[in-house]
C-alpha cells in the first residue's frame, strides 16, 4: 500500500545545491550577493576560463 499523495509531499525537501568548486560540499553561500551556484561570481570565473578550468581540474586530480 502506498503513503497518499499528501503524506510524500511532507517529506520532501528541495535538494541542496552542491558547490562546483568544493566537490560534494553544499553551497554555504560564501560569496556575497548569491543565492546558490547558479549566479555564484567565483563559479562563473573559474568555469567560463578555460585555462582556469583546466588548473582547478589539474588541481583535482592530485
Ligand atoms: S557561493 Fe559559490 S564558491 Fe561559495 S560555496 Fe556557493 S558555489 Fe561555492
Amino acid at each position: 500500500m502506498t503513503a497518499p499523495p499528501a503524506a510524500k509531499k511532507a517529506t520532501r525537501r528541495p535538494p541542496d545545491p552542491k558547490c562546483p568548486l568544493r566537490p560534494g560540499e553544499p553551497c554555504t553561500l560564501c560569496q556575497a550577493s548569491v543565492t546558490g551556484p547558479q549566479d555564484c561570481g567565483l563559479v562563473y570565473l573559474i568555469m567560463d576560463d578555460p585555462e582556469a578550468r583546466e588548473a582547478f581540474n589539474a588541481s583535482r586530480r592530485r
